[in-house]
């Protein structure tokens, strides 16, 4: 079900001073999509989310779920939040540490007087679905932390919502249960085909969860596409940085060729993919650390190829990661952990013009 957020503003009064939590968001989710509110601490995602469920009343704008208007100030609509048609899952699991995993999930048709067969049967689909079959009876406390957030996602689907939403859900999770339970997670939201809209300040697991992301800052929406295309593509400068590592290297377009926009930069004449941009924009180059390869060879100079001195080395195992200096620039490049290389070295390096990328200053 498709959600319709218009002209949406939010503000709070604290300590004497106004913060614009939400400033004039206008956004559509798209029906049976995973999409994800990123960015900064303090952006506004959660505040979206709760005007969304209803915790939260906007200033202005308005919220429609499907073909219902939730939310609207001009039209005097309220619709409360358990009419909503939605289901929650939060960073803590608010799961009740006294009841088993069974009562757990079966407390939001209890609350709405369903026959108890029909809770039976609902119940044990859901726990199959999540993958806790034989667990009914086990106090939710004996539960581990994947296992916790899976009975958290089984109560928020097993009153069969329109949209399920999610605030950071696998905070409490540690790295490789994280990794896997997102893993686990995108399966589960595909295999529904449920509008799920997700809450997250990590990069990593937007890119790695989500059909479609919406980065945040300061209560707007900067930018909305793909992971590939806000991670490969982005338009925005802080859009590039915060998706991933980046070297930032400020430029300026010398000639628009058919396939490719020409820059001059600290690095020298660089080619980079194709931008609408006027000749004799300032602009900024973005250059992922994973696109900086040591040229083959002893390395010639040419097109984007880049002469630099390796600072420092770094060994993370898949990969070294290395500090250039190159142009009076300090690059961080990515290389193969086969790399002979050495602190002190002057090496060539080639930029790939396709992911030579030019944003917004
Ligand atoms: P985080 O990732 O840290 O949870 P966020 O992007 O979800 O951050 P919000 O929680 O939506 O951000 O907060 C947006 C802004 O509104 C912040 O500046 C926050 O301090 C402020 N804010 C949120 N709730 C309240 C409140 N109840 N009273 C006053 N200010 C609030």
């Amino acid at each position: 079900m498709e959600i319709r957020i218009q002209g949406v503003s939010k503000h709070y009064f604290s300590e004497g001073k106004t913060i614009k939590a939400l400033d004039d968001v206008t956004l559509t989710i798209p029906a049976n999509q995973i999409f994800t509110l990123l960015g900064p601490s303090g952006c506004g995602k959660t505040t979206l989310l709760r005007c969304i469920v209803g915790l939260e009343s906007p200033d202005s704008g308005e919220i429609s779920i499907g073909d219902e208007v939730v939310w609207s100030k001009d039209k005097g609509i309220y619709v409360p939040t358990e009419e909503r048609g939605l289901g929650m899952v939060f960073q803590t699991y608010a799961i009740w540490p006294h009841m088993n995993v069974f009562d757990n999930v079966a407390y939001p048709l209890q609350t709405r007087n369903v026959p108890r067969d029909v809770i039976r049967r609902k119940v044990e689909k859901t726990l199959h679905f999540v993958q806790l079959e034989g667990f009914e009876k086990r106090p939710a406390t004996k539960l581990s932390g994947g296992q916790q957030q899976r009975v958290a996602l089984a109560r928020a689907l097993v009153a069969e919502p329109k949209v399920i939403l999610f605030d950071e859900p696998l905070s409490n999770l540690d790295a490789k249960l994280r990794e896997e339970t997102r893993k686990e997670l995108r399966t589960f939201l595909t295999e529904l085909s449920i509008t799920a809209v997700y809450v997250t300040h990590d990069r990593i697991e937007a890119l790695a969860l989500s059909d479609s992301i919406a980065v945040m800052r300061a209560g707007r929406i900067i930018e909305i596409g793909s992971p590939q295309k806000i991670y490969f593509d982005a338009d925005h400068r802080f859009v590039a940085d915060f998706i991933g590592r980046a070297n930032l290297i400020p430029a300026k377009v010398v000639q628009q060729t058919e396939n490719a926009t020409v820059v001059e930069s600290p690095l020298g004449v660089i080619t980079c993919q194709k931008r609408d941009l006027a000749v004799g924009a300032t602009v900024t180059l973005c250059l992922r650390p994973e696109f900086i390869r040591v040229a083959p060879g002893s390395g010639e100079e040419g097109a984007n190829v880049v002469q630099g001195k390796v600072e420092t080395l770094v060994f993370i195992g898949e990969a070294f990661e290395m500090e250039i200096r190159a142009g009076g620039e300090l690059l961080l490049a990515k290389v193969d952990a086969d790399t002979r290389t050495q602190v002190g070295d002057t090496l060539h390096f080639t930029l790939d013009p396709a992911h030579c990328l030019l944003v917004a200053v």
